[in-house]
C-alpha cells in the first residue's frame, strides 16, 4: 500500500484506513499515514491531485451516425497547487473544453496507449469547479454497441453500453478508475418511440419528447456508467423491482424473474439493507456479451437465462449481490478484481441456498469447481498459470484478461474456505460489516487482508495464519485443502452414468425431476470420445440438440464438435451466430479450432456471426480464430 505523506485537500479521500481502524476497534495502529488513492495502472487520472465528484451528462443518441454527441460537465476538487486534470478518453472526437462559466481551457490529448486510449489533460485554474467537455463518440466505440433492428431482432434499433472494465472512457471523458466514485445526472435525447435508461433512477414509460431525465444519487466509479436506448417496456415485481425488455419479451422476463422481490429479501437478511432504492433487470438483445453486467439500480441481462423454467436465474442473484460486492465495495484495481467477484459468487450461492435449499446451492458449487479445475489447467497449459493466483499483475495488460473463473470461483472457495475454518456465524458477522464498513469505498486486496486479520482478532481473539492466506492468494493454483460440496442430486447423476458404461442402458425413469444443473453435470462427466451410435442416444436421451437452454447446448455442442456429430451443426451454426454471450463462445470456437477441418468450419460462422457481436467478444475471437 502506497501512503500519502498528507490528508488535506478533500472529504473524499480522506483517511479510509484510520476510518477502517477505529471501526474494528484497533486504536492504537491508527497513527499510520492516511491512505491516498493508489496508482491505477489502468488509468491516467490524477486524482490525488484533481478529481472529480458529480457528472451532468447531457446527451444525444444518434442511431442514424452511430454517434452520441454529448457535454460532460465534472465537478471537480483540487488539491493546492494543481495545474491540470486528467481524464481517461478512447476514441473520442474532442470539439471543446470550457471551465466554470465557459471560460476556455487549454487542453491536450496524448498519443494512444494500448488498451488505454487517450489521456485528455485540461489546464486548470486554482478555483476551478467545473469542467466541461463537448465531444462525440466513435461509430466504433469499443462500449458502445448499435444493433440494427434486424440485429435488435425487432422493428427497432437498440443500442447498449458495457462499460467494465476500462471501456467508460470510450464513450464519456471520465477518470476511469473503480477507486474513484462521483454522482450523475443526465439528460438524453434518443429517437422518438424510444425509450432511455441508465444506471439511475429511471422512467418506466416511453415519452413524446424522446428527452429522459436521470438522477444517480449515489455515488459510482466509472465502469458502473450504463446506457441503454431501445423500444422497451416495463414491468414490476414487487415495489422496488421490475423488468424491462422489448414488449415481445417482456411478459416472459417477468414470469422467469418471479422470485426477484424474495432474493433482495433474503439478500437484506444475509448482509444488510439494500442501498440502492430501486433494483430492475433489463433483458438486452443477444449480442450482450455477459451474462449479466451489475449496472447499479439495473442490471443488464443476457436473454440466455430465459430458459423457461426459471432454472438459470442464480445470474440474477449474482448480479444482485454485486449490490453489495462490488458496487458498494468496490475493487480498488483491476489487479484486485477476485475481491468483487468472489465474494459476489460466494453472496449468490448464500442467496440460492436461503430460497432454494442447500443441496441446490451445492450443485452450483459442484458445478463451480469442476470449472475452476478445468480453467487452472488451461492456464498452466497456456504459459499463464500466474494468473491463477487471485491477486494479478495486469500491469501493461488489457484488465479483461483477468476475467477468468480465478476471480470468481478460486474467489468464492478461498472465502469458503474461511467460513469452514472458523465457522458461518463468525464469517456472516464478518461480511455483514466488511461491507457496511466500507461502503461506497474502494478496497485493494491488502487491504481486505488487514481487515479480515483484524476483524477476527478483535472480534473473535482468532489468528487467521498468514500461510493459509498466501496459499490462497499469492500462490497459483488451488490449495490441497479447498473446501469439497458434496451433493446428493449429483450422485444420483452419476448412479445414471455408471450404469450407462456398465450395461450401455440410459435410465430415464430417473430425469424427470432433473434441473438444468444435473443435467449439465451428466454432459460435463461424459467420456469425451464416443461413437456416433452413443452420441444419438445421448441426444434421444436428453433433446439436446432441440434444447432451448444455452448452457446446455453449450455443454452438448462440445461434444457434438469433438465427436463430429454432424447432426447437430445446423444448431451450432445458428447458436453461434445469435448468441454474444462469450461464456458459451469460448469454448465452442476453442473445441472447433483443435482441427484444421474445425478451424476452417469455426472462421466461416465467424465471419457471419461477427457483426452480431460486442467488441469484448470480437476482441477475444479476432484473437483466437486468426492465430
Ligand atoms: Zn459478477
Amino acid at each position: 500500500m502506497l501512503y500519502d505523506e498528507q490528508c488535506n485537500f478533500m472529504k473524499f479521500l480522506s483517511c479510509c484506513l484510520i476510518l477502517i481502524l477505529l471501526a474494528t476497534g484497533c486504536g492504537q495502529q491508527n497513527t499510520r499515514e492516511p491512505l491516498s488513492m493508489k496508482p491505477d495502472p489502468h488509468s491516467f487520472s490524477n486524482p490525488n491531485e484533481a478529481v472529480v465528484t458529480h457528472l451532468h451528462w447531457k446527451a444525444r443518441v444518434d442511431f442514424i451516425t452511430k454517434k452520441i454527441d454529448a457535454i460532460a460537465t465534472w465537478t471537480i476538487e483540487q488539491k493546492d497547487g494543481t495545474t491540470q486534470i486528467i481524464f481517461d478518453t478512447n476514441d473520442l472526437h474532442v470539439e471543446k473544453v470550457t471551465l466554470d462559466n465557459e471560460s476556455t481551457a487549454s487542453y491536450e490529448l496524448a498519443e494512444t496507449a494500448p488498451n488505454l486510449g487517450r489521456a485528455l489533460s485540461v489546464k486548470i485554474k486554482s478555483d476551478t469547479k467545473k469542467v466541461s467537455i463537448t465531444y462525440k463518440t466513435s461509430p466504433n466505440g469499443e462500449a458502445l454497441q448499435w444493433l440494427s433492428p434486424q440485429q435488435a431482432g425487432s422493428a427497432s434499433p437498440f443500442l447498449f453500453t458495457q462499460s467494465q472494465a476500462i471501456l467508460a472512457r470510450s464513450w464519456v471523458p471520465c477518470q476511469d478508475s473503480p477507486s474513484i466514485r462521483f454522482t450523475y445526472d443526465a439528460e438524453v435525447t434518443v429517437p422518438q418511440g424510444l425509450l432511455a435508461l441508465m444506471s439511475a433512477r429511471n422512467p418506466k414509460e416511453k415519452n413524446e419528447s424522446g428527452v429522459y431525465d436521470f438522477k444517480m444519487n449515489q455515488p459510482i466509479p466509472s465502469y458502473l456508467l450504463a446506457l441503454a436506448v431501445g423500444d422497451i417496456s416495463f414491468r414490476p415485481i414487487s415495489n422496488r423491482s421490475g423488468v424491462y425488455a422489448e414488449p415481445s419479451l417482456v411478459d416472459t422476463a417477468t414470469w422467469e424473474f418471479a422470485d426477484m422481490e424474495k432474493m433482495i429479501e433474503g439478500a437484506e437478511q444475509l448482509y444488510g439493507n439494500y442501498r440502492w432504492e430501486q433494483y430492475d433487470v433489463i433483458v438486452l438483445p443477444p449480442s450482450f456479451p455477459f451474462g449479466g453486467m451489475e449496472n447499479p439500480r439495473l442490471t443488464f441481462a443476457t436473454p440466455t437465462i430465459l430458459a423457461g423454467d426459471r432454472s438459470l436465474t442464480s445470474l440474477i442473484a449474482h448480479e444482485l449481490a454485486h449490490s453489495w460486492s462490488g458496487n458498494l465495495v468496490t475493487n480498488a484495481t483491476w489487479n484486485d478484481f477476485w475481491l468483487n467477484e468472489g465474494f459476489t459468487v460466494y453472496f449468490e450461492h448464500r442467496i440460492m441456498e436461503k430460497l432454494y435449499g442447500k443441496d441446490y446451492s451445492e450443485m452450483l458449487a459442484m458445478l463451480a469447481l469442476q470449472s475452476l479445475r478445468e480453467t487452472i489447467a488451461d492456464l498452466k497449459n497456456q504459459n499463464a498459470y500466474e494468473d491463477t493466483k487471485l491477486k494479478l499483475n495486469l500491469d501493461e495488460r488489457n484488465p479483461d484478461d483477468g476475467v477468468t473463473d480465478i476471480a470468481y470461483n478460486k474467489g468464492y472457495f478461498f472465502l469458503r474456505s474461511i467460513e469452514e475454518k472458523f465457522g458461518r456465524d463468525k464469517f456472516d458477522n464478518f461480511v455483514r460489516d466488511y461491507f457496511s464498513e466500507n461502503a461506497f469505498k474502494a478496497m485493494d486486496t491488502e487491504g481486505f487482508i488487514f481487515f479480515l486479520k483484524n476483524y477476527y482478532l478483535t472480534r473473535f481473539k482468532l489468528t487467521i495464519e498468514e500461510d493459509f492466506l498466501n496459499g490462497w492468494i499469492f500462490t497459483e493454483g488451488l490449495p490441497v485443502d479447498c473446501p469439497q460440496p458434496v451433493s446428493d442430486r449429483f450422485d444420483r447423476v452419476n448412479e445414471v452414468i455408471h450404469k450407462w458404461e456398465d450395461t450401455g442402458q440410459l435410465d430415464d425413469a430417473k430425469t424427470s425431476s432433473w434441473s438444468t444443473h444435473e443435467w449439465l453435470h451428466l454432459l460435463k462427466n461424459l467420456p469425451d470420445s464416443l461413437t456416433q451410435s452413443q452420441m444419438e442416444a445421448f441426444d434421444n436421451f436428453g433433446k439436446f440438440t432441440s434444447s432451448g437452454n444455452a448452457e446446455i447446448l453449450t455443454a452438448w455442442f462440445t461434444h457434438t464438435i469433438r465427436n463430429g456429430y454432424t447432426k447437430a451443426d445446423g444448431e451450432l451454426e445458428d447458436f453461434l451466430i445469435n448468441t454474444g454471450r462469450r461464456k458459451f463462445l469460448n469454448p465452442l470456437y476453442k473445441e472447433l479450432i483443435k482441427t484444421p477441418r474445425g478451424k476452417e468450419k469455426a472462421r466461416s460462422i465467424y465471419k457471419k456471426a461477427r457483426p452480431n457481436y460486442h467488441f469484448v467478444a470480437t476482441n477475444t475471437f479476432d484473437k483466437l480464430l486468426n492465430e
